[in-house]
């Protein structure tokens, strides 16, 4: 990093992403101009736009891009009904996501999901076991785990029985790694960590348990609990309200994120960050909202700008370390909501106050609101 410019890679990408890109980009021109900060943003095509540009994905261009930038902001990639010829590997999802996840060591994905108490018609829970509304960080590793150990292989066993194989495995440095983002993310919220595993059956839970142990001193301010990921799930819909932040394996984290994700009620509400090395102050990320290209209502201003807006705040937050810019766009985005504004996917027409708007009117609150 230049001394104070952030570098910041924007990939609309396709589908509702250069809608929400806009809108997000808006906010942070006005945060730039708040709190006098300096970000040199840099847009570039991904995805179907990438293929159309350049002919691949994740053009070389885009990828050079992303690696003289201290972040990348994204939108989403992927038009389920363009050309189905294309082989799996070369068509965005793989050939860009898959690739920059490997390229930069992503290696800890964070899902923050909140709830706020305006929305509780949004929430698939009854209002009594929704509190004050949720608030949930889930940290999941990334990289390792039943997704990625070996032997993983599907082999025939000669008896007319087909064998498959996933091994899971993590070792002792890659359980500390996570460990210490999911404290480090505690400690910037109500400090409580919930560590999810399952020791009572996997030699794996047996180490995460004791590693995550061993590393808990180095955050005394944070006060850590362990949990077996069945009792974690069951719990997440009887009294999601306990929990703060929740440190997962791989599998558990992409099952309990999704679980938790479900009581926002929307997931043009959730966005999601993956992190990398740090470097100094910094720590290379890569931001996106957790929902796809919705090809459904792309293109007629009827997408939730929220999810992208909020990546906004996780990339100052967790890359920058500007907590301060990043609570203004958070309460930026609550104001809004507050006012009683809603896109389709969160409007109900029972909901008293409540008014529709579309992606640009939501976008320009939100900034109005900063
Ligand atoms: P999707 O998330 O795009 O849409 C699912 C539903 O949620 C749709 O009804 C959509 O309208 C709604 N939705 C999503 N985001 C919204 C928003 N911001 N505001 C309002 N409503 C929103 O999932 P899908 O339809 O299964 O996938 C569409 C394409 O997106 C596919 O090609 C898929 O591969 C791709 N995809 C990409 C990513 C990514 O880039 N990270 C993630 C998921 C899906």
């Amino acid at each position: 990093m230049s001394s104070n410019t952030y570098r910041i890679a924007a990939l609309a990408g396709d589908g509702i992403g250069p809608e929400v890109m806009r809108e997000a980009l808006s906010v942070l021109r006005a945060v730039g101009d708040q709190f006098s900060l300096k970000f040199d943003v840099t847009e570039a095509p991904v995805g179907w736009a990438g293929i159309d540009a350049a002919g691949k994905a994740l053009p070389d261009a885009t990828l050079e891009l992303c690696r003289r930038s201290d972040s990348i902001l994204f939108g989403s990639v992927g038009l389920p009904d363009r050309d189905p010829t294309i082989p799996k590997e070369q068509r965005p999802e793989r050939a860009a996501l898959l690739r920059i996840r490997k390229e930069f060591g992503l290696f800890a994905n964070l899902r923050p999901v909140r709830l706020p108490k305006a929305l509780a018609h949004a929430c698939p829970l009854r209002p009594e076991r929704q509190g004050d509304g949720i608030d949930i960080l889930v940290v999941r590793e990334l990289t390792g785990g039943l997704y990625f150990g070996e032997p993983k292989k599907t082999e025939d066993l000669g008896n007319g029985q087909t064998r498959a194989i996933d091994t899971m495995v993590y070792t002792t440095s890659e359980i500390e790694r996570i460990a210490r983002v999911g404290f480090k993310a505690a400690q910037l919220r109500r400090k409580k960590l919930t560590s999810i595993d399952k020791a009572n059956v996997l030699e794996n839970g047996v180490l995460w348990r004791e590693v995550v142990t061993r590393i808990a001193p180095e955050f005394p301010d944070v006060a850590l609990e362990h949990m077996f990921v069945d009792n974690g799930a069951m719990q997440l819909l009887l009294r999601p309200t306990q929990f703060d932040v929740l440190l997962c394996e791989n599998l558990f984290g992409d099952i309990l994120s999704d679980e938790a994700a479900a009581l926002a009620g929307s997931l043009g509400m959730l966005p999601s960050a993956s992190l990398g090395a740090t470097n100094g102050q910094q720590t290379f990320g890569f931001y996106e909202p957790a929902g796809g290209t919705a090809p459904d209502i792309a293109g007629k201003d009827l997408a939730n700008p929220i999810a992208q807006i909020l990546s906004i705040a996780l990339m100052l937050r967790y890359s920058f370390g500007l907590n301060v810019a990043a609570d203004a766009v958070d309460a930026a985005v609550g104001k809004a909501i507050d006012q009683g504004l809603r896109t389709g996917d969160i409007f109900s027409t029972s909901e008293a106050g409540a008014r529709r708007v579309g992606t640009r009117e939501m976008g320009a609150a939100i900034v109005a609101a900063l």
